[in-house]
């Protein structure tokens, strides 16, 4: 295989496991939907750093602000001190996001990760409702910190924790089981006094579960769970961290369900450029922790604030969302002709705006064709317990002659896979 630059395992020895092993090239160069490597070798990006890539790689307009605020010497670190980057990003936040969804929302910055919004969610939720408990469902992810793990529903990770924490419930995700009406079996479990079920503090979902093999709950499935936290004074968290930002279609991905959550966890994509940063999203009433609760060295990073407020310039008018609709309509029409037309993938196509994949019930097939497609120049992972699904995450901002290259990769790597 040319591509493959075997040297990168001699140079990487001392690393513990990571992607150099599933992608193995020096990459060196990145722009938009397009990667390059030491050897000059092109790839198309339907990966997007696991979804914190949703503006693709070094965008022009981000680029050139963090230059400027480099360049004059604004702060990099500031803990949580008040600055311009950071007065930009609530301000703009507030006007292009909120308000004109009619939400009302504090806005947290709890760590520069994903982890740290689910855990101060989990946090928070705990605190106000005074009770233990966290209902989370079937192939849930929610990180990789104990708190965030227990709430994980993945047996391999949980167990990478050795003993995860007690205070979870892993309760049926949508669909999780055929014919079974999981949200009925919840709804008993906790109505029910002789269940043995505490009344929990939370439910925290995702609407599209991305670890968990790009499994999308249905809009009604949302609804009932929003109704059943409402009736029992349960706080919703939704973590948004793969699927928010546009992922899905729309900012956030809830609101296609017409569903309003008590917090909302964001990370990935929040800063628009692959730098690290996170928010939560809390009802004003749920703002309850005194300074210094919740704190953390990280919590305010201004190169992450100037390329986020820049980021949401894409929100400012409706054709951006349009058009990931219009690229997910494309990317749908061609994996359901593949799935038709190579019936050996045993496929199914699923997801929600470019939040999709292809399911296949051959065991090992989607890691093969993932692994085909890298040789080809396509970056692309698998996701789900099994890794059973080939999970095609690119760029929103990517064009169709980016999308029908990805796609044709994949087709020839279906047909080399397939023999
Ligand atoms: N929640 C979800 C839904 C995620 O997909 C991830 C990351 N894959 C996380 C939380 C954790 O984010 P991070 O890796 O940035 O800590």
């Amino acid at each position: 295989n040319p591509k493959t630059d075997l040297n990168v395992f001699e140079n990487y020895e001392s690393e513990v496991r990571s992607y150099s092993r599933s992608f193995p090239t020096i990459f060196d160069k990145a722009k938009g939907y397009q990667l390059w490597d030491k050897n000059g070798n092109e790839y198309i990006d339907f990966f997007a750093g696991a979804g914190a890539l949703n503006y693709g790689h070094n965008d022009d307009a981000m680029q050139q602000k963090l230059t400027e605020y480099i360049q004059r010497d604004g702060l990099l670190h500031s803990l949580d001190m008040a600055t311009n980057p950071r007065a930009e990003f609530l301000q703009q936040f507030n006007e292009v996001i909120l308000k004109p969804r009619d939400m009302d929302y504090k806005i947290m910055f709890p760590g520069p990760t994903g982890t740290n919004t689910v855990e101060s969610a989990l946090k928070i939720a705990r605190k106000v409702t005074n009770r233990e408990k966290v209902v989370t469902f079937t192939n849930a992810f929610h990180g990789m910190t104990i708190g965030a793990l227990s709430v994980t529903g993945n047996a391999f990770k949980r167990h990478g924790a050795g003993i995860p924490l007690p205070y979870s419930m892993v309760m049926p995700f949508d669909d999780y089981m055929d014919h079974f009406d999981s949200l009925t079996y919840l709804e008993k479990m906790i109505d029910d006094d002789g269940s043995g079920v505490d009344l929990p503090a939370a439910v925290i979902l995702e609407t599209v579960q991305g670890e968990g093999g790009i499994n999308a709950a249905s809009f009604e499935w949302l609804k009932r769970v929003e109704e059943l936290c409402r009736r029992r004074d349960i706080l919703l968290i939704v973590d948004d961290v793969q699927a928010g930002c546009g992922r899905t279609g729309t900012f956030f991905s809830f609101e296609q369900a017409g569903i309003s959550p008590d917090v909302i966890c964001l990370s990935k994509s929040i800063s628009g450029s692959g730098l690290p940063m996170a928010i939560t999203l809390i009802k004003p009433e749920y703002d309850i922790w005194g300074p210094g609760e919740h704190n953390g060295t990280f919590r305010g990073n201004n190169l992450a604030f100037v390329t986020a407020s820049e980021a949401l310039n894409h929100w400012k008018t409706n054709e951006f969302s349009d058009s990931i609709l219009n690229k997910s309509e494309l990317f749908k029409k061609r994996l359901n002709q593949f799935v038709e037309e190579y019936p050996e993938l045993q496929g199914k196509v699923q997801g929600r705006g470019l939040m999709l994949g292809i399911s296949s019930e051959k065991e090992g097939l989607s890691g093969q064709l993932a692994q085909a497609a890298f040789e080809r120049g396509l970056i692309i992972e698998t996701s789900g317990p099994d890794d059973e699904v080939l999970k095609i995450l690119p760029p929103l901002i990517i064009d169709e002659e980016g999308i029908e290259k990805g796609l044709d990769i994949i087709e020839e790597s279906i047909k080399a896979v397939l023999g």
